[in-house]
C-alpha cells in the first residue's frame, strides 16, 4: 500500500465523503474529515431534501470494496421495477431488469450517518463537523485548507467532497483555465410522505418505484421500510399548472384530484406535507479539471451534480470513489508529486466523459419519465426490447440496464443505448408490430439490424437526435 502516513483532509461529510474518508484511511492515511453542519446525531439535517435513495450495483461496488456493503444491506429495500399509474387509474408494471437484478431505496440520513459512522470507526479517520469550509491555498509540500472562522489547517491533500455549492472547487473557478458551468432547469420539486395504511402496510405495492406520468409533470412514490412512501411532486416553478400557480389548499386539492385522483386518497396529510414541505431546485454543474496538480481532487456532486431523473448521482460519486481508488493503487510507493499530478489528471480526464454522458442521460429521462412512460407504443417497445435482451442477453443489453446494473462507463453505456434505439426505430415500423412483436422473425430482425450498425459503427455518433435532450 502507498502514500502510508499521509494527512489527508475530506470536506465534506456528506453521502461521498463518508465513504471516500474510510478507503483513504484503509489505504493506512490519516483522514480529518470535516463537514460545515452541526453532527447530524445532535439534530436532523435533511428537512425537505429526498428522504430516500435509489442505490444501485454502480454505489454497491464502492461499499463492497470498503468492506460496507454488509451493513448497508441491512437498510436497503430491494425494488424490482417501475409501476405506470395512469389517468384512469390502471397500473403497469415494468420490470427493470432480470429476475435478480433490483435497485435499492435507502434512507438519506440513515445511509449518510451510517458511511460517517463506519469511517469514524475507523482509528486514522477524525470527523470534525461544525467545520465550514471556505476554500484553500497550495503551500509548499502540502495545501492549507481555509475555513470561514479564519482558520487554516494544513493537510498533505484534499479531497473535496462538499456537493453542489463547493467551497473546494470555489477555489478552483478562479484557476487558470479551470471550465464550469452550472444551470438550474425549469423545475422543482416537493415532498408528500404516503403513510402506512392503518394495519401500518403499504399502500401501494411496495417492489415498485411508482410514477404518475403527466407531461409537463409527474409524481413519483418509493417505499421506504416500515410501511411509508416517499412521494415527490415534480411540477414546473411557472406556467398555468406550476408551483407559482397552485396557492391555497383548494387548488392543491384541485390539482391533485385531477391529475392523480387515485393517489389523492392515498395521502391524507397531503395539505399539511405541501404547506410545510419547500419547493426545492434543480441544478446541474459541470467542470474541468476536477484536480487541482496532485493535491486537490473533487468526487461526487462538487464535480459533476445532476438532476435525479436516473437515481444515478450518488451511484456516479460512489463511482468517483471506486475509480480513484483503483487508480492511487496504481501508484509506485512514496510517489513523487509528478506522481500525483499525472494520477490526479488521469482519474479526472477518465471521469470527465462519464460525468457528461449521465448528465444528459439524467436530463433525458426525465422528458421519457414524465411523457413516455405512460405511452402505449413506449411500453411496447419496451416489451420488445425485454424479449430480445432475455433471449441474446450476450447482444442486447438495454439502455437502462447498462447503466443501472452495469459497470460500463456512463458514455459508453449511451453509444450502445444509441444505437439499439436507432434498431428500435426500425423495429416499430415493422407492419403490424402490436400483432407480431412476439415472433422470432421480430428478434431475428432487431438482431440482424444491430449487428448491421455494429460493423458500421462509426455512423452512429453522440449527440443524436434520437436522445437530443429538452427539457
Ligand atoms: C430529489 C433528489 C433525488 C435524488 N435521488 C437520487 C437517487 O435516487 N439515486 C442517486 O444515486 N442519487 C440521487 N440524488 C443525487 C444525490 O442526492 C447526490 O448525488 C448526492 O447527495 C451527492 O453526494 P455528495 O456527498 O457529493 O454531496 P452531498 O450529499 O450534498 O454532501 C455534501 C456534504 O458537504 C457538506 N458541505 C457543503 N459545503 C461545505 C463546506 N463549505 N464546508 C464543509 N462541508 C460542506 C454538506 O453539509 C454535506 O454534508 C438525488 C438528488 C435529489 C435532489
Amino acid at each position: 500500500m502507498n502514500q502510508i502516513g499521509e494527512h489527508h483532509a475530506v470536506v465534506g461529510a456528506g453521502l461521498i465523503g463518508g465513504i471516500w474518508a474510510l478507503m483513504l484511511a484503509q489505504r493506512g492515511n490519516k483522514v480529518t474529515l470535516y463537514d460545515r453542519r452541526p453532527d447530524p446525531r445532535k439534530q436532523n439535517n435533511d428537512v425537505g431534501r429526498s428522504i430516500n435513495l435509489a442505490l444501485s450495483d454502480r454505489g454497491w461496488k464502492a461499499m463492497a470494496k470498503a468492506g460496507v456493503d454488509g451493513v448497508v444491506r441491512e437498510i436497503a429495500l430491494p425494488v424490482k421495477g417501475r409501476m405506470m399509474h395512469d389517468h384512469a387509474g390502471n397500473q403497469f408494471f415494468q420490470q427493470y431488469g432480470n429476475d435478480d437484478q433490483f435497485i435499492y431505496s435507502v434512507s438519506r440520513g440513515r445511509l449518510n450517518m451510517l458511511l460517517v459512522e463506519e469511517a469514524e470507526k475507523h482509528p486514522l479517520v477524525e470527523v470534525k463537523f461544525d467545520h465550514p469550509c471556505a476554500g484553500y491555498s497550495l503551500v509548499e509540500n502540502g495545501v492549507e485548507v481555509k475555513f470561514k472562522d479564519g482558520r487554516s489547517i494544513q493537510h498533505d491533500r484534499l479531497f473535496g467532497t462538499d456537493g453542489i455549492y463547493s467551497a473546494v472547487r470555489g477555489t478552483m473557478v478562479r484557476n487558470d483555465r479551470f471550465d464550469y458551468t452550472q444551470k438550474y432547469i425549469p423545475h422543482g420539486y416537493k415532498e408528500i410522505l404516503m403513510k402506512p395504511n392503518n394495519d401500518g402496510d403499504y399502500r401501494i405495492a411496495e417492489n415498485g418505484l411508482h410514477i404518475w406520468p403527466r407531461g409537463q409533470f409527474m409524481f413519483m412514490a418509493l417505499p421506504n421500510p416500515g410501511g411509508s412512501f416517499t412521494c415527490t411532486l415534480f411540477a414546473p416553478y411557472e406556467g398555468p399548472e406550476s408551483f407559482e400557480n397552485i396557492k391555497t389548499d383548494e387548488d392543491v386539492l384541485k390539482f391533485y384530484n385531477k391529475h392523480f385522483p387515485d393517489a389523492v386518497e392515498m395521502l391524507p396529510n397531503l395539505i399539511e406535507d405541501w404547506n410545510e414541505n419547500p419547493v426545492s431546485s434543480m441544478c446541474t454543474v459541470k467542470c474541468f479539471p476536477w484536480n487541482d496538480g496532485g493535491r486537490v481532487a473533487l468526487l461526487g456532486d462538487s464535480a459533476h451534480a445532476i438532476v435525479p431523473f436516473y437515481g444515478q448521482g450518488m451511484n456516479s460519486g460512489f463511482e468517483d470513489c471506486t475509480v480513484l481508488s483503483e487508480l492511487m493503487d496504481k501508484l509506485p510507493e512514496n510517489a513523487g508529486n509528478d506522481e500525483w499530478v499525472k494520477m490526479m489528471r488521469n482519474y479526472s480526464e477518465l471521469r470527465k466523459p462519464a460525468a457528461d454522458a449521465i448528465l444528459d442521460l439524467a436530463l433525458h429521462n426525465y422528458i421519457v419519465m414524465r411523457d413516455k412512460t405512460g405511452d402505449p407504443k413506449y411500453q411496447l417497445q419496451k416489451k420488445i426490447e425485454a424479449r430480445i435482451a432475455s433471449r441474446h442477453p450476450d447482444k442486447w443489453k438495454p439502455l437502462y440496464t447498462l447503466v443501472t446494473f452495469s459497470h460500463t462507463p456512463y458514455n459508453e453505456a449511451w453509444d450502445r443505448g444509441e444505437m439499439q434505439q436507432a434498431v428500435m426505430n426500425e423495429v416499430m415500423t415493422i407492419e403490424n408490430i402490436e400483432g407480431v412483436w412476439e415472433e422470432d422473425s421480430t428478434i431475428d430482425f432487431a438482431i440482424e439490424t444491430l449487428e448491421r450498425y455494429l460493423s458500421d459503427a462509426s455512423s452512429m455518433s453522440r449527440p443524436s437526435p434520437l436522445l437530443s435532450v429538452d427539457v
